[in-house]
């Protein structure tokens, strides 16, 4: 689980959010919306560290993990907690000089999770449950952008994190091969995994999410299941404009 407490981030005078609660539940399936400049980058990249906040305090297991610069509450990021969190990135992120089984040991070996063949047995079950075994000998430049994002998803898989996070995971990937990847998520989803996923495709929001985020100029405009989004669309000018099925 990852909550964060009145979060706050500026660039310069520019204020992409304030004062920004967000908690997501165990097992829970969360899809943050919005249009583009609305913060939701910069929100999900906020809950790990990749961006640091000005204000708030993220916890992570219920432990505070990360404080704003400008927080008096002194929260030192611990690097086993780090690790509590997977991420995913629009543009995959892999290591060109690897190859996708050595992508995917590189987390484990690094963070000593086993022996080398341990973590190369265990590698190697997280490719097959993307679908990516047969090609874990090619390097990145070798697959299609949705085969590297399943072993970009693999590889954060294989650092067993409470949760995880994707960052917009289709939108760099040609029309042809955003399902393969939808369908990975939703099966992981499925198997009650907590995420966060940050993302245009509405109809797999829809269908996968237990509660859908929208965000507008930084604010949480709406925060409910996909039933009751459908339902307030109806009467809401905004969600009307953005949310087509
Ligand atoms: P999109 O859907 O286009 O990715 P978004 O909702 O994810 O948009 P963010 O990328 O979080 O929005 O950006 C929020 C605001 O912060 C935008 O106005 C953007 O221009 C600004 N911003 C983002 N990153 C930086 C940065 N590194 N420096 C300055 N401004 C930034």
């Amino acid at each position: 689980a990852v909550r964060l407490e009145r979060g706050g981030k500026a660039y310069g005078h520019h204020s992409v959010f304030a004062e920004l609660d967000l908690t997501v539940k165990q097992g829970e399936v969360v899809s943050i919306i919005g249009p583009s400049g609305s913060g939701k980058t910069t929100l999900i990249r906020s809950l790990n560290g990749l961006e640091t906040l000005d204000k708030g305090v993220v916890y992570v297991d219920g432990v505070p993990f990360l404080a704003g610069s400008q927080e008096v509450l002194n929260v030192r990021q611990k690097r086993e907690d780090a690790l509590r969190i997977g991420m995913v990135f629009q543009n995959f992120n892999l290591f060109p000089h690897k190859t996708a089984l050595e992508n995917v040991m590189m987390g484990p070996l690094y963070h000593k999770r086993g022996s080398h063949e341990e973590v190369r047995k265990e590698a190697r079950y997280q490719l097959q449950q993307v679908g990516m075994l047969v090609h874990e000998n090619k390097y990145p430049h070798q697959l299609s952008g949705g085969q590297q994002q399943r072993v970009a998803i693999a590889r954060a898989l294989a650092m067993h994190p409470s949760i995880m996070l994707f960052d917009e995971p289709t939108s760099a990937l040609d029309p042809e091969t955003v399902g393969e990847v939808l369908r990975i998520m939703a099966a992981l989803a499925k198997s009650g995994r907590t995420m966060v996923i940050v993302t245009h495709e509405m109809k797999f929001a829809i269908e996968v999410s237990d509660r859908i985020i929208f965000m507008e100029g930084g604010k949480i405009v709406f925060d409910g299941s996909p039933e009751l989004l459908i339902e307030k669309r109806k009467q809401d000018a905004r969600l009307s404009d953005f949310v087509r099925i």
